[in-house]
């Protein structure tokens, strides 16, 4: 049966062919259901009364006051007319000031009566002040239902459409009337029971007309809960059928080559955190199952050797590994630390990347496919067409952020049966955003730096205070130092972002002139030649200072490097903050990562640099990341486009729900409820609804 839901728009009182097709347009709305999905992203609270003595400050975004006015004057001429009205309650005054519709307001306020006032509290000289305030009798206010009101998002186009937050708000009233008896509750009784869930028609009535702060809350956090749960519903679905499958190689045996290796090719004890997790890809690689691992670790936490190990217990079934990096210096880094590390020991390492000779690369392709290479360390090069395997058993995708979704996806598609899966990333995801993003990954965590690190001491400095850095870079310069001098590179602006840097550059010079220092330069619009030979100026030490773009290279890795100052840091967001403070402090010596910043921050900014003072653990940085950007930002998120997909949940600030949605249906997959056919018949229903979600790029792995 067709649901009254499904409807099209256009058939709604007071909406028509032209509305329906700019509610499309702008929001796009085209049914009863999308425009009854589309909810307040803001209330005001109209459902009590302030005192003019309680409002200390703007924290209370909106006011309501009930005050007689005392006196009325018009001030100004001109442009700068206003009518000014005093008011007060017997806790004290307001002052009430209107730059536009003077007369109608005139004619309408009489000294000595009583009004209720609305509008968003300021302060003038100390004085509570509200600006352009709605001013009802107080007769008139006794007529109209107590509650809260929502605000709807609207645009220019739906305004002069008579579609504002008005216009919403009315639409939303006749869409209730006729909608209001078609709404069918979406989730077992028993699930709504068990986690004191109000029905879905109370919700959908209480989250336009809420009558008070409560019951809001309650109709927020049912429909958080419906979206958050549909998702997670799909996401341990597929996570449940990867492992029901069994299909995944079996590391049954810890071999000679991985002992030869831990007894006698290890330059260091393990760190606890390597450990935990070298035993957990070793527990998830015997049974049965396709691995499929997120490891995340800080810079520098030691996530290639975890990487290793793990291929050598490959190689020790008899399988084939290999090991995927963003870039070329990388990719070749990591075969260098590989064949040094091995040292002599019998596993066959092999490196192939874009630049790789013709001839060499045929030799790499021809062993590889006989299974003469035990270990393929490589760029984009290794999902190219002719690369083919005998029998690849592990995949290890470094700084995973970096690849597309195609290109990892590839990888594992080179056998029949997918190969057990690790990608690495030193970004950290919090946890619940990759239980989210990422639902159907198993996440290992390396948490702890190996012993000896010196932690990089980090200062936030205004720019009027900039002499004093350059004191101190000259003093690390002289101790024989050198300096990174970061500028942001924010596309929109780019021309202007380039002017920076460039300025930037010369005023250094100035500074550091030639020949008692060298400064050198690397940006993403030269020639690769001549960033490569500024790079290479760099790391050999002939240059004391590099200023570059946030696009420092991965591979960029300088010991001798201690010191990153970082230019208007507040444009910058907290995990690219870490990443770029997390290029020093490689080496023994004491590194420091300067925040450069302008005079006047905003909240937000103040709060991100001073995270950034206190702390150097990534994953604090990103979980408070989060929550002051919501998840739409961070890495990843945009690209799945689940941030847009979410109509009232947001996995950052909500993230506590995920949670327990995950718990919740896990729960159901457990078997952990007694469903009857019309209960299952619902949670297919909403799987199916949210399954339509882009959710994960590992979602590919079959
Ligand atoms: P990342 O996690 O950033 O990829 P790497 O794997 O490159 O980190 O390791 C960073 C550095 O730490 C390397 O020089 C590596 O040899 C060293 N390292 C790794 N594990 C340990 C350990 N357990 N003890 C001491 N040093 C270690
Ligand atoms: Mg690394």
């Amino acid at each position: 049966m067709a649901n009254f839901l499904d409807n099209d728009i256009r058939f709604l009182k007071g909406v028509g062919d032209n509305r329906a097709a700019i509610l499309h347009k702008e929001l796009g709305i085209r049914t009863m259901r999308d425009l009854l999905w589309y909810f307040p992203f803001r209330y005001v609270d109209r459902s009590r009364f302030y005192k003019t003595a309680e409002i200390r400050d703007e924290s209370v975004a909106y006011i309501q006051l009930r005050v007689r006015i005392e006196g009325i004057s018009l001030q100004g001429a001109g442009r700068t007319a206003r009518l000014v009205a005093i008011a007060s309650d017997d806790t004290g005054r307001v002052e009430l000031t209107w730059f536009r519709g003077i007369k109608w307001v005139q004619k309408r306020l009489e000294p000595g009566r009583e009004y209720i006032v609305f509008g968003r509290p300021g302060f003038f000289n100390g004085q509570l002040q509200i600006v352009h305030p709605e001013i009802e009798d107080v007769g008139a206010a006794r007529q109209r239902p107590p509650g809260m009101q929502g605000i709807y998002s609207t645009t220019e186009s739906l305004n002069s459409n008579h579609m504002g937050t008005k216009g919403i708000y009315n639409l939303m009233c006749n869409l209730w009337e006729v909608a209001r008896d078609h709404i069918t509750e979406t989730l077992p009784a028993q699930v709504m029971r068990d986690h004191g869930l109000i029905p879905l028609r109370d919700a959908l009535e209480n989250i336009h007309f809420p009558k008070d702060q409560k019951i809001l809350a309650a109709a927020q956090y049912r429909l958080k809960f419906e979206e958050l749960f549909g998702l997670q519903l799909g996401i341990v679905a597929q996570r449940q059928g990867r492992i029901e499958k069994s299909n995944g190689f079996m590391f049954n045996r810890v071999g000679d080559l991985f002992n030869e290796f831990y007894s006698g090719h290890l330059p260091f004890e393990l760190t606890g955190a390597q450990k935990r997790v070298i035993k957990e890809i070793r527990s998830d690689t015997v049974t049965g199952h396709q691995m499929n691992r997120l490891l995340q670790g800080d810079v520098g936490s030691g996530k290639t050797l975890v990487a290793l190990m793990s291929m050598l217990l490959a190689a020790d079934n008899g399988y084939q590994s290999c090991l995927m990096a963003p870039t070329e210096i990388l990719a070749r880094q990591h075969y260098a630390t590989i064949y040094n590390l091995l040292g002599g020991m019998d596993v066959n390492v092999a490196v192939l990347t874009g630049s790789t000779r013709t001839r060499e690369r045929d030799e790499i392709l021809s062993n590889l496919e006989v299974g003469n290479i035990d270990i393929l360390v490589g760029t984009h090069a290794l999902i190219e067409e002719r690369v083919r395997f005998d029998n690849l058993g592990f995949v290890v995708i470094d700084e995973q952020h970096r690849f597309g979704v195609e290109q990892r996806a590839r990888l594992w598609t080179k056998n029949q049966r997918p190969p057990h899966v690790l990608v690495m990333t030193a970004t950290p995801i919090p946890r619940t955003l990759a239980m989210t993003l990422y639902g159907d990954l198993d996440v290992s965590v390396i948490d702890e730096l190996p012993p000896g690190r010196k932690p990089i001491k980090t200062m936030h400095v205004r720019d009027s205070q900039r002499l004093r850095v350059y004191g101190f870079m000259a003093e690390q310069i002289a101790a024989g130092r050198q300096i990174y001098v970061v500028y942001p590179l924010i596309s929109g602006s780019e021309k202007m972002d380039y002017k920076d840097l460039e300025d930037g550059f010369e005023s250094i010079s100035r500074q550091f002139p030639p020949p008692d220092y060298f400064t050198t330069v690397v940006h993403g619009r030269m020639k690769a030649a001549d960033k490569e030979a500024n790079m290479k100026l760099f790391k050999e030490g002939t240059a004391n200072i590099m200023v570059a773009t946030s696009v420092i290279e991965v591979g960029v890795d300088v010991p001798n490097a201690t010191v990153m100052v970082i230019e208007s840091a507040e444009r910058f967001g907290l995990s690219q903050l870490h990443q770029l403070r997390g290029r020093v402090g490689r080496g023994g010596e004491q590194s420091y990562c300067v925040l450069m910043s302008g005079d006047k921050l905003s909240a937000d900014a103040r709060a991100r640099l001073g995270a950034m003072v206190r702390t150097g653990d990534g994953f604090e940085l990103s979980e408070l990341d989060l929550k002051l950007r919501g998840a739409g930002d961070l890495a990843g998120t945009q690209q799945s486009g689940l941030a847009l997909e979410l109509k009232i949940s947001n996995l950052g600030r909500d993230s506590a729900i995920v949670e327990i949605c995950r718990t919740a249906a896990e729960k159901i997959y457990d078997g952990g409820y007694l469903f009857d056919a019309t209960d299952k018949k619902l949670l297919e229903e909403l799987e199916s609804r949210y399954s339509g979600t882009k959710r994960s790029d590992f979602s590919m792995i079959s």
